[in-house]
């Protein structure tokens, strides 16, 4: 029988996708004790041994299969799991466990994964508590063959190709896991369409639905699932006329799609003559492709964070000179802006002596992004000194991410203008005009844009942040997703007061948020003056089509008369006009 679940829809170019579930088992079920007899003790620790090698093996086998052109150290991931196995604080205890306590493998491994995780929760060490998610990771896979499944090799083993990834929660750095192994679509317990995890599924291109609580206990491995990243449905079992609609669905978006792409080489100028800028948002470096053929007039936002994560250490500054580098002659003299390291809440790196998450309850308003860098010179100068000698070779635009503070402007700007003398002393390149601008993405920010702009060469708003920050919502908790809301007067009004702020000073505003890359936006985004647009690639053409009908000069006075009725009106009223007209 066919059932229906619903969640928070993220949908990509393409929104629909069918495919067989794969049920991401991690976490999930615990372990039973079950009395042994004393004389069963053997066989229970072979029982183990055998499990802790079938997991190595399986390990071992996926990092010979790890694709060459993979530009994440995906291989030293699995070598932290592979030394997990030899851990005498893990598998031996276990043993110990089950000849002392005469009990099975798998609650010996329970015990003794509870045992870890307390002593890692307690750590003072924010990094060192980082390390409980591999035991966690591990033992589940042990776990996973002492049941007799087929384990999920932490998410890395076989191919997926076509699948429907149902797991309970995903990091952005497991989704490129995924990714890589053929991932058709992904289905979460948790997660907020505003995730960095979010943001990246639909930047890849692929749709998920998110916040669907329980569904890993209620679908079946390999059952047929519809995933509708538009409405947040996702259908299991479906009946035949079902599928054809769903099937029919599909295959109008892949034609609206081939109709959008006659608009790539068309300059994105609105009806009245405005040359609008639409610019791709970029996580990996494959995104370059895809910018480009989406017709992207640059990169607006860079997020350099993905340069850190899935390995144990840090990129140094030629390897991420390399990275900028190969970036750059991948976009064949297309600009782009570079966004300093913006990890700390969801984003964290094993490499990191701190992994941004302070020890406080709230990792969003702690050591986050320019904070952290600030924080941490030593992570932050081989990055700046890595993009100044990028911008010798092509046109490059640093970018602050969460400034909130005057003086984190100006004390990057002092360390730049170090940076740029140790490098001339070194006798390296650099464009001694690298253009610096700062995210608009805290309130404070927006309300100061006119000092922020007074240093700055450009502003950039991200809404995403702008708006769990203004609204008081976690981007990442679905029960209160319903409340996050681009249109909420407030918002409408820092981003116009830093448009504003932006005319004022003669710099140029972008903005860089997933609000940017929806359509439904655009009319009044215009109407409020914005010029420069960032997005993930897959929005461009949809975003493209709008411009193209749009008249600036109505739009602005229409925007005009909705902001002078923000307190009277319901502005999704105001906004539904604007787009009718
Ligand atoms: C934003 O906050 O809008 C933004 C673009 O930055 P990120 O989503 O990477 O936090
Ligand atoms: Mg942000």
């Amino acid at each position: 029988m066919s059932c229906a679940f619903q969640g928070i829809g993220i949908s990509a170019s393409c929104a629909i996708a069918l495919g067989p579930a794969y049920l991401d088992r991690r976490g999930l079920g615990g372990a039973m004790r079950i009395a042994i007899a004393p004389e069963a003790v053997e066989a229970e620790l072979d029982r183990l041994d055998q499990a802790v090698e079938a997991a190595r093996l399986a390990l071992r086998a996926v990092r010979e299969q790890i694709p060459g052109h993979t530009p994440l150290n995906i291989a030293e991931f699995i070598d932290t799991h592979l030394l997990m196995l030899e851990d005498a604080a893990l598998i031996d205890a276990a043993r110990t466990i089950i000849s002392d306590e005469l009990c099975n493998a798998e609650w010996a491994l329970q015990r003794q994964r509870d045992t870890l995780v307390r002593l890692f929760d307690e750590m003072d060490d924010p990094y060192l508590r980082t390390r409980r998610d591999d035991v966690e990771h591990v033992v589940s896979q042990i776990q996973g063959f002492l049941r007799g499944e087929t384990p999920a090799a932490a998410l890395l083993d076989g191919d997926l190709k076509g699948q429907v990834v149902v797991a309970r929660d995903l990091a952005p750095a497991e989704v490129i896991v995924l990714h890589h192994r053929g991932a058709a679509a992904f289905v979460t317990e948790h997660g907020g369409p505003m995730s960095h995890t979010a943001i990246l599924v639909r930047s890849l291109g692929i749709p998920a639905v998110v916040g669907i609580h329980n569904i890993t206990r209620q679908i079946r491995p390999g059952e047929l699932l519809i995933v509708d990243g538009e409405s947040g449905t996702v259908l299991g079992d479906a009946d035949a006329r079902t599928l054809s609609y769903f099937r029919a669905r599909l295959r109008a978006g892949h034609s609206r799609l081939r109709r959008l792409r006659r608009l790539v080489d068309r300059p994105a100028r609105t009806r009245d003559g405005i040359a609008i800028s639409l610019e791709a948002n970029l996580e990996l470096p494959e995104d370059v492709a895809t910018a480009r053929a989406n017709g992207a007039t640059g990169v607006g936002l860079y997020r350099t964070e993905f340069l850190y994560m899935n390995r144990p250490d840090l990129p140094d500054e030629e390897e991420q000179l390399a990275a900028y580098s190969a970036m750059l002659q991948g976009l064949g003299g297309l600009p782009i802006t570079i966004r300093s390291l913006d990890l700390g809440a969801d984003k964290t790196a094993e490499g990191l002596p701190r992994p941004g998450a302070s020890t406080a309850n709230n990792p969003a308003l702690g050591l986050r992004a320019i904070r952290l860098c600030l924080k941490e010179p030593e992570i932050f100068r081989p990055q700046l000194r890595a993009i100044l000698r990028a911008s010798a070779l092509g046109p490059v635009r640093l970018m602050l991410p969460l400034v909130s503070h005057l003086r984190e402007v100006e004390t990057t700007l002092r360390l730049i203008d170090e940076l740029k003398r140790q490098l001339r002393a070194d006798g390296l390149d650099y464009d001694p005009k690298l253009p610096v601008g700062a995210m608009i993405e805290v309130p404070a920010a927006a309300l100061a844009a006119r000092a922020i702009a007074r240093r700055m060469d450009f502003l950039s708003i991200g809404t995403n942040d702008l708006i769990q920050y203004t609204l008081a919502i976690d981007r990442l908790d679905d029960s209160v997703n319903d409340l996050f809301d681009p249109t909420h007067p407030a918002i409408l009004r820092l981003i116009h007061m830093t448009i504003e702020a932006g005319r004022a000073l003669d710099i140029p505003v972008s903005m860089c948020g997933e609000m940017a890359g929806d359509p439904r936006f655009t009319r009044l985004l215009l109407g409020l003056g914005l010029r420069h647009f960032s997005m993930q690639p897959g929005a461009l053409l949809d975003v493209k089509e709008v411009v193209l009908e749009a008249d600036t000069e109505a739009l602005e006075r229409e925007a005009q008369r909705l902001l002078a009725h923000l307190d009277d009106t319901d502005p999704s009223l105001l906004i539904a006009r604007l787009n009718a007209h």
